[in-house]
């Protein structure tokens, strides 16, 4: 069997049966065929973590998990992970050290346990940071620990956590460019991690992200380390093809026929859809244990993993040639 490699369209050959287990070439496979088998990669990944982990004695990822300025979308998106569910994600793949979303530990606790963490394991964690970063009078519009004495901001936490990390995995679009945070007027001078740190990050956007997209990543840390990124900074794993290359309404667009209203049949790119210029593999990977998509739900992709959402969206509904006006 021969499929085609997403990221530099090189075709590669189904050769890792009988070689040695889990070549990085199998582990991007998995990723790009689930739907081949009406399978899905969450589901073939934990399998794989497990047999991996089993053999090679790996230890889980250890990670801390930081919310700041978004709309807490994408913890919620990442809780419809499915095989794994979010349970076996934290018991099989990762070791959570700390978070401010999920931990039941507050205050001067919270901080004890953040500052435990990130000593122990200090150029050997990574960071998640879900949510864009308020720099916008010292950082005092996200404040993500707050003691009887101290109060910590997000741009402080991100620094400083940022700099002892081995990985930093901006989740969601807040995360990675700003996003929704950083819209117009941005009064709290939002911005993206990657502005924040003079390092790399690992850009993992949309508005929420898919669990596919942020579970695959954390697997491939564990067991290869970086994934390759596009210019943006995202896994091309992911985010290497445009939604428009493999939409359902292709043929559509191809012979020049476009819906004139939401619930026509035909490419909705004259309402505004933005799958030409957004790179994402919703139409194939599909949300909500991989069932539906907005296309499919008869809505136009509104480009939520590009740098530029929402800002340069809007307004959803008007062709692209007229959006991003103020
Ligand atoms: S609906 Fe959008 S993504 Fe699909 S073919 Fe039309 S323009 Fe492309």
């Amino acid at each position: 069997m021969v499929i085609n490699y997403a990221s530099n369209h090189t075709i590669i050959r189904e050769t890792y049966k009988g070689s040695v287990f889990m070549e990085q070439q199998h582990f991007a496979e998995l990723c790009q065929k689930l739907n081949q088998q009406g399978d899905n990669i969450s589901k073939s990944v934990l399998d794989e973590v497990n047999k991996y982990r089993a053999q090679y004695n790996k230890k889980k990822l250890p990670v801390i998990w930081i919310e700041t300025n978004d709309s807490g979308d994408n913890n919620i998106a990442f809780l419809n992970t499915t095989y794994p569910y979010a349970g076996q994600v934290f018991t099989d793949m990762i070791d959570l050290l700390y978070s401010n979303s999920f931990m039941a530990a507050q205050g001067k606790n919270a901080l004890n346990i953040l500052e435990q963490a990130a000593e122990k394991y200090k150029g050997r964690f990574t960071l998640v940071v879900e949510g864009a970063v308020p720099v916008k009078d010292n950082g005092l519009y996200n404040i993500i620990i707050r003691t009887e004495n101290r109060s910590i901001t997000a741009l402080e936490a991100v620094t400083w956590l940022g700099n002892l990390a081995e990985y930093v995995v901006a989740m969601g679009t807040c995360g990675s460019f700003g996003g929704p945070s950083s819209a117009r007027p941005n009064i709290t001078g939002s911005m993206g991690v990657n502005k924040i740190l003079d390092r790399e990050v690992i850009n993992v956007s949309g508005c929420p992200v898919n669990p596919d997209w942020f579970v695959g990543t954390l697997a491939h840390l564990l067991m290869y380390g970086k994934p390759e990124l596009d210019d943006l900074g995202r896994p091309t794993l992911f985010y290497g093809y445009t939604v428009h290359r493999h939409c359902q309404r292709r043929s559509y667009f191809d012979r020049g026929n476009f819906a004139e209203k939401l619930g026509d049949i035909e490419c909705m790119f004259s309402l505004g859809c933005m799958g030409p210029r957004t790179g994402a593999d919703c139409p194939y990977r599909q949300w909500i244990n991989h069932v539906n998509w907005p296309v499919k739900a008869n809505t136009p992709c509104i480009g939520c993993t590009n740098k530029d959402f929402p800002d340069g969206s809007s307004p959803f509904f008007l062709p692209l040639d007229k959006k991003g006006k103020k």
